[in-house]
């Protein structure tokens, strides 16, 4: 593929970071301890000012300013990710994700077991 050879664009960016960032929750400890929350918590800060597209940063800085992470347990961060990036798709005029399904897009894959390789990522 082409594309594969050429940089990012935002679009091709945006669903690789959204790949990684919900995969990362998906995986984040059941109930996570002080320095745990702490790291995710300067992670998700810096990563908000790096992000090289400039104006999803700083609509991303905007949204954590309004509605800061929520990284105590697991579920909490994956469902703070999964609104996030819901309202991105609202900004965007994409649909909504229905949240109570994180587990079943981002870890478990669907329950037919078409996802089976799912397992392979911790
Ligand atoms: P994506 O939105 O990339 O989603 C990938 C997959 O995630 C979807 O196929 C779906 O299965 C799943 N998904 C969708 N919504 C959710 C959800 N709420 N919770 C869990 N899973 C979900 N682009 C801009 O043009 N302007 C911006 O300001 C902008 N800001 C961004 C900010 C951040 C932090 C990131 C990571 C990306 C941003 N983008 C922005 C890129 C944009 O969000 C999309 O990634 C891009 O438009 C490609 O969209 P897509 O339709 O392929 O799916």
């Amino acid at each position: 593929l082409v594309e594969d050879e050429c940089p990012a664009d935002s679009q091709t960016l945006g669903r690789a970071t959204w790949t990684f960032l919900h995969t990362m929750a998906a995986y984040y400890p059941e109930r996570a301890d002080a320095q745990q929350q702490a790291t995710m918590k300067t992670l998700l800060t810096s990563f908000s000012q790096f992000y090289p597209c400039g104006r999803c940063a700083a609509h991303l800085r905007e949204e954590m300013a309004e509605h800061p992470p929520a990284v105590a347990t697991r579920t909490e961060l994956s469902q703070w990710m999964c609104r996030t990036h819901n309202a991105v798709n609202t900004m965007l005029g994409k649909a909504q994700f229905d949240c109570s399904r994180v587990d079943e897009r981002w870890r478990d894959g669907p329950s037919d077991g078409r996802c089976s390789w799912a397992q392979d990522v911790e």
